[in-house]
């Protein structure tokens, strides 16, 4: 079966939320003046400073709590105490913010925070109430620390704050960055809460015996919380 890749990045997309939103007005255009080369560095930089701030104040938040912040504000004043880290210098310049959904409830602030409590919804038509932040715990059981804890989508490209803290560029699809490790659509909401859709009714066989016409199992399943989703769409 070939791996309808347009469609997994639109369910990725869709699981990023609204990347659309933060598309500039305009364009840009095709080959930049230095000058505005020059900016792009300088922000870069200046971006990369606060992602490395907003890094350390998140270690020093998980030492005390011996978890994650659920939003960057809860980072703001004791552990971060500059609240300006948390605007990227292009959005001071242009005004821009992260979009609305997954936008910090406290703070303005144009970094998307990855592990944020905000339920799936539509992106997960299996576990529709599972969190952002579950999703992308499952996503680092398949490639670990490098998944991105903390974005900057306001470059192009995007930047990264990894969860082991490098920082790397990246599409705004990030995962297309690691197909040499994993199939891409492993990464979906979709997939990675798929063991939550119910199984479909085993068929009644010939002989009158239950169970083995039924789906394959594969490891134990989890005990079920979730309300009951239609049958999924074999890809
Ligand atoms: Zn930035």
């Amino acid at each position: 079966m070939p791996l309808r890749l347009a469609s997994w990045l639109g369910i990725l997309l869709a699981g990023s939320l609204a990347a659309a939103e933060l598309a500039p007005a305009a364009p840009p255009p095709k080959s930049p003046t230095p000058g505005k080369t020059s900016r792009a560095a300088a922000e870069k930089q200046e971006c990369i400073r606060h992602l490395k701030a907003i890094y350390a104040a998140i270690q020093a938040y998980q030492a005390d709590h011996h978890d994650l912040p659920n939003w960057l504000s809860d980072l703001v004043p004791r552990y971060l105490e500059d609240v300006n880290m948390l605007l990227c210098p292009v959005c001071r310049r242009t005004g821009r913010t992260e979009s609305p959904s997954l936008a910090d409830p406290k703070l303005p602030s144009s970094y998307l925070f990855e592990f944020c409590p905000v339920p799936l919804g539509a992106a997960a038509t299996n576990a529709p109430t599972r969190t952002r932040r579950e999703w992308k715990r499952r996503q680092m059981s398949l490639l670990g620390s490098d998944v991105p804890l903390v974005r900057c989508r306001h470059h192009k490209p995007m930047l990264n704050l990894a969860f082991d803290g490098r920082i790397y560029e990246s599409a705004s699809v990030w995962e297309l960055l690691f197909t040499n490790r994993v199939n891409v659509a492993e990464l979906t909401p979709a997939r990675l809460f798929a063991r939550e859709a119910p199984p479909a009714r085993p068929a009644p066989r010939a002989d009158g015996k239950a169970g083995a016409a039924g789906p394959r199992k594969t490891k134990a399943d989890p005990p079920r919380s979730e309300p009951a989703p239609p049958p999924r769409e074999k890809k």
